[in-house]
Formats: C-alpha cells, structure tokens, sequence
C-alpha cells in the first residue's frame, strides 16, 4: 500500500478544501459559489447478487452527480472495497473541473461500488454490474450522465441499458471496445495527454526533451504507456515500478523490452539489464520529471522532500496530497496537476461519444491530432493563469476549471 503512517484526509473535504481556495482566489459571488460547489444529486443503491456458492450478498452503490451545469455528468464507477460516497463525492467534484479544465461539454460524476472485484468471478461481477446499471437507469443515459467502468464491464452497462430502453444506445458509456463503438486512441489517451501537458511544461521551463531523465511510478495503462511515449520522443526513461518492484537503469530502460517483459511475466520486476531499487529509492531518483501513475496519496509530506525532479506530473489521480504540494512549492518543483495531466482520458471518452451519437467513426490519427490541440490550449490556458496571478499549478487548474462553470451557470440563471 502506498498509504502512509500519517492520517489522511477525508477526500472529500480535500475537494471541497481545493474548491473555497480557488473560488476565494476568483473572488467568486456567493451566490454562484453554493450553487457550484455541492453535488447536484446523490443516489444510493442497494444490489443484491447471487454468489457463484448460492448465497445472496448485497452490495451498496453510489452514482454522483456534482454538476451538469455545462453538459451530462461524466465519470467512471469504481469497483473497491474501500468506496465510501465521501470518496464518490469527492471524485464527481474533480471530474467536474477536470472537464471544464479541457473545455468539453461535461460536467461531472462518478459511481462506486463497495466490493472486492479480485474476489468475485466473472459471472458475480457480470450480474452485479448489470444489477448496479439497473438500479442508477433512471438518471444515466447519453444526455444525462455517461459513466465509464473501472473493470471489463462496460459492455455489460451498455447492454442492461440497451435491453431496458429496447434499442441500443452505445452513447450511454465510454470506454468501450472498438467492436462495441469504442474509440481508436482512448487506450492511450490518457499517457498522451500526459505526454503532451509534460512537453509543455519542458518547454516553459528550457528542459530539452533529449536525453531527459523520466521516471515512472506504476508501470499500468496510463504509466507503461507514458514512458513509451517519453522513450520514442528521445527521453531516458531510468525508472519504473509496480506493485512487485521498482527497476533502476541509469543509461536508460530498454521500455519496449520492459513492455514486453511485463506482458510476459505480469512484473517489470526482474526484467534483466536494470537494477532493483526500493520503492522510496524510485520517488527520489534525480530527474527531470517524475510520473506517478499509481494510486492516490503516493507522495505525501512523508517522502515529498526525498524528491529529486523538476517535473511531477500527475498522470494518477491524487497521488500528491496538500501537504506534499506545500512543500513541492518551497522546492520549486513544478507540478502538472491531475486534473490537467490525465483529462487526455476523458477527452478521448469526450470524442467516443460524440462519435457514437453521430453514428461515425474518425481514425486514429484524426483522435490523436485533435487530442494534441487540446491537451497543449488547455496548458496553455492554466500556464497562463499561473503566471498572470503567480499562483501554484494546482490552484491554476482549479481556478480555470471552477471558473468556467460558474460562468455557465451564471449564464443559465436561477431556477426558479
Ligand atoms: P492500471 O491498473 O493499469 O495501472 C496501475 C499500475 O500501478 C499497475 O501496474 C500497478 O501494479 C501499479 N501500482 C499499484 N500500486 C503501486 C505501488 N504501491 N507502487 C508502484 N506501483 C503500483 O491503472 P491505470 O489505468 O494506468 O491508472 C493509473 C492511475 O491513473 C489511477 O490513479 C487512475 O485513476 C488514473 N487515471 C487513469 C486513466 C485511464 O484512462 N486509464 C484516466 C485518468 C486517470
């Protein structure tokens, strides 16, 4: 576990904490700041499933919808038998200002079951699935809310809706197959748009992409990705981990060979011609950018001094915590925040489901290049705060983001 000893705060307040910062620094209206800041509907849903054994266990779910004031709630479910509605709550709160962040028509949402998935077979977690899909039909749908699943289940969400609604409607989720309406990119959306939001922050600050020294915590979909893409640009990737071990390469990992012997032993841990390290050995190797991309609160106030990179760029969803920020900021380290970083995923989703309503496929090319121009306007837009208003990354990102939803819902007025 990446947790540390410390006590750590409820998400929640975290979001709600992030939220009066940047509303203060906007001087925003009172009246817009209560309209925006809590979630707009909350619903809570039992989910009985019948055990491969014969028992009936029931699960609780939740679906979040904080806002919708600039298009449909969007936001992935989380299947974990940590998920609490505090934990729903607050990550419906970021997604909504992590859309606003790249100026898509969302707002945002999230769902979360409390499960162990690693322990239920692929028949629980099918008729779970289509159960919690059931039971959150009412206020889901393409113009309403589209979530996005954690685990292989998005076909099953999309065919209980379908099934219901008696046609299909393929809009309903993203983060589909391609056989299914999935999009082409979507895989690697979220390493791009870190790739792209990280190559903007070299340039600012004069760091040649050449030869820099890139290190990757969690070597997942988003992480192993990352450095494929920091590797075929020229940099040297010189660490990488996952949760079986952490490699140390100092001339630079062969990635692709890390790729491949990952896929074939299920652990970048072992792979020959690199070095084992301890996992706080990874987080303070000297470089000029460190990607965490695997779980939240990785660095903390604990380990945030150990850092050695100018770069932290948050391909995981808050992996650094207040605490850790403060002292990044003493430090000088420049922080891409998460809500920046990884919006490349949700994008992507963005395009699958304007592809799927339009009855249309672009390839990927079209995804990637239109992914770019995003990405880098919307580093642009929070690089610009940052200096205009002297203010750290985070609180750029969050500015941009709640900003712009209170502009709309300004716009829309006071119902009734
Ligand atoms: P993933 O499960 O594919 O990869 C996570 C990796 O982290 C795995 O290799 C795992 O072994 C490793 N890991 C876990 N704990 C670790 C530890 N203590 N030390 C080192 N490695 C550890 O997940 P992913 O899709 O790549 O997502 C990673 C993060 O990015 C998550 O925070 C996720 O919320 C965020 N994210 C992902 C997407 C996306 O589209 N995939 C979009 C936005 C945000």
């Amino acid at each position: 576990m990446l947790a540390t000893a410390t006590v750590e705060k409820n998400a929640y307040d975290v979001a709600l904490e992030n939220f009066d910062l940047a509303a203060n620094a906007l001087d925003l209206d009172e009246s817009l700041r209560v309209r925006i800041k809590y979630p707009e509907r909350i619903l809570t849903v039992s989910i009985p499933v019948r055990m491969d054994n014969g028992r009936t266990v029931r699960f609780e779910g939740h679906r979040v919808q904080h806002s919708t004031q600039r298009g449909p709630a969007k936001g992935g479910i989380r299947y974990h038998p940590n998920v609490t509605l505090d934990e729903v709550k607050a990550l419906a709160t970021w997604m909504t200002w992590k859309c606003a962040v790249v100026n898509i028509p969302y707002g945002g949402g999230k769902g979360g079951v409390t499960c162990n998935p690693k322990e239920m077979s692929m028949g629980e977690l099918e008729r779970m699935t289509r159960r919690y899909a059931s039971a959150i039909l009412p206020i889901i749908g393409p113009e309403k809310d589209i979530p996005a699943p954690d685990v292989y289940t998005t076909p099953q969400i999309m065919d209980t809706y379908s099934m219901n609604m008696g046609y299909p409607v393929t809009g309903v989720v993203t983060g589909k197959p391609i056989g299914l309406g999935g999009s082409l990119g979507r895989n690697e959306a979220t390493a791009r748009g870190c790739f792209y939001t990280t190559r903007g922050s070299m340039e600012h600050l004069n760091i040649p992409l050449a030869n820099a020294r890139v290190v990757v915590q969690g070597f997942g979909n988003a992480g192993s990705i990352a450095a494929t893409l920091f590797h075929e640009a020229g940099a040297k990737v010189i660490g990488c981990s996952d949760t079986k071990g952490c490699i140390f390469n100092a001339a630079g990992l062969d990635i692709p060979a890390v790729v491949k012997f990952k896929a074939d032993t299920g652990s970048v841990a072992g792979f020959p011609g690199a070095d084992r390290i301890r996992p706080d050995e990874l987080l303070a190797l000297r470089c000029e950018v460190l990607i965490p991309a695997a779980l939240e609160n990785a660095i903390t106030e604990e380990n945030a001094h150990a850092v050695h990179a100018r770069i932290v760029a948050e391909a995981a969803n808050g992996p650094v915590t207040p605490e850790a920020d403060r002292i990044f900021d003493q430090m000088g380290v420049f922080l891409i925040p998460d809500i920046l970083c990884n919006a490349g995923g949700v994008t992507v989703s963005y395009f699958e489901w304007v592809q799927d309503e339009n009855h249309l496929f672009w390839d990927e090319n079209d995804v990637n290049a239109k992914l770019e121009k995003i990405m880098v306007r919307s580093f642009n837009d929070v690089l610009k705060i940052h200096g205009d208003k002297k203010v750290n990354m985070r609180l750029a990102a969050n500015m941009l983001g709640v900003s712009r939803v209170a502009e709309a819902c300004r716009l829309r007025g006071l119902y009734p």
